[in-house]
């Protein structure tokens, strides 16, 4: 029988066993979370519990968590001018170069009032270089992610924090790639904002949240306005099977997210392992602290999307760079900002497993890569 071996999971992880079962218990539930009868009371006590074990699951208040449609709203929602802290609003945002294209394209900040923070050639947000930027010009909204989506690398939040702060700023921090692969707790994290996706953890597609951790805060206006749902911080009938769906996927990914890593971890090992043995492999982001589950890899010569697309007729559904992105056949902004050249940029390919990945998935890959290598690399 021809099986498939999915290792996409950054661009989207499979539904997990406990989401399933929540999103089609709170499918069952016909009230309106806002009505007051029975029937609503019951959809209530679902949003709330998920709010709950979502907030748990990173050690946030349950009251800052605001549900949204994923994480793209939720960092639409975060970067607006009118955050304030301590009464002084911020007037510009500063974003690492690596970010998602959803931060990228800066919210509701006009395109003068936007600056990009370089990283390294590893991948890693330059502190030094986001100080000088912050040295002068006010207080500015700053947007780091926890870990990168093409290359897996862990950014450094704390420091990132404390500079950030010093200057009088906010923080917003894209834990999408981050939560259930390492730890992420946001009363340590420094964080201002947190914005989180069901989808990447095994809940539905289509829910997220904002964590508004810092109580100084003083929230802007609303981004999608209308009835007061969310406590007036986000309008529209809650999506109860998916919030339902992602605070199941949340508790089941705390409480196996220590194991589940260690697994991720092992595999990582054996495919980069695997990868060594052919000649002029570029595995990227290896000097930094990566996810376990990421690696984002090049051979000069071959061409990404043509490597997807004979992998994916073997059976085997990786990524070229972000799968946002793909379709665009566009070198990736996370390799231009890292400097890589863009020849071997374009062969970038990203494999990233789950859980639910087995060593034999592993084996699969590299038995394959050796096989398509060589004929996928122009003379
Ligand atoms: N942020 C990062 C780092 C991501 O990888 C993604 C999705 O790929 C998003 C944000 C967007 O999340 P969503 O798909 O829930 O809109």
């Amino acid at each position: 029988m021809f099986t498939r071996t999915y290792l996409d999971w950054n661009a989207t992880a499979p539904l997990r066993a406990e989401a399933r079962s929540a999103v089609s218990s709170a499918l069952e539930v016909s009230g309106n979370p806002s009505s007051v009868h029975t029937e609503g009371r019951a959809a209530r006590k679902l949003v709330e519990a998920a709010r709950a074990q979502v907030a748990n699951a990173i050690g946030a208040k349950i009251d800052s968590v605001v549900f949204t449609s994923g994480g793209t709203e939720a960092n639409a929602q975060a970067l607006v001018p009118s955050w304030s802290l301590a009464g002084y609003a911020c007037g510009r945002l500063v974003v690492s170069a690596i970010e998602h294209p959803s931060v990228l394209a800066g919210g509701r900040f006009a395109t003068p009032d936007m600056l990009q923070a370089p990283v390294t050639s590893d991948g890693v947000l330059d502190l030094g270089k986001l100080r000088g930027l912050l040295r002068t010009g006010g207080p500015a909204l700053v947007s780091v992610m926890l870990a990168n989506n093409e290359t897996g690398a862990i950014q450094p939040i704390a420091e990132t924090a404390a500079i950030v702060h010093e200057a009088g700023g906010i923080l917003h921090v894209d834990g999408v790639q981050a939560l259930g692969r390492i730890p992420l707790n946001v009363a340590t994290l420094g964080a201002d904002l947190v914005t989180l996706s069901a989808h990447k953890i095994g809940g539905p597609k289509g829910v997220g949240a904002l964590v508004v951790c810092n109580a100084n805060l003083q929230l802007p206006p609303a981004l999608i306005r209308g009835g007061g749902q969310e406590r007036s911080r986000r309008a529209g009938t809650e999506n109860v099977a998916g919030i339902a769906g992602f605070g199941a996927a949340a508790a089941a990914s705390a409480i196996k997210g220590p194991s589940e890593t260690k697994h991720m971890l092992r595999l990582r090992d054996r495919l980069e392992a695997g990868l060594a043995a052919t000649e002029g492999v570029t595995v990227f982001s290896t000097a930094a602290a990566r996810l376990p589950n990421t690696t984002l890899f090049a051979l000069k010569g071959i061409r990404a999307e043509t490597a997807v697309i004979a992998l994916d007729l073997e059976g085997i559904a990786v990524s070229s760079g972000a799968a946002c992105s793909s379709g665009k056949v566009q070198p990736s902004h996370v390799l231009a900002a890292m400097g890589v050249n863009e020849e071997l940029a374009r062969g970038a390919i990203r494999v990233s497993t789950g859980y639910a990945t087995k060593e034999g998935d592993i084996d699969r890959i590299l038995e394959t890569w050796r096989k398509l290598s060589g004929v996928l690399r122009k003379p």
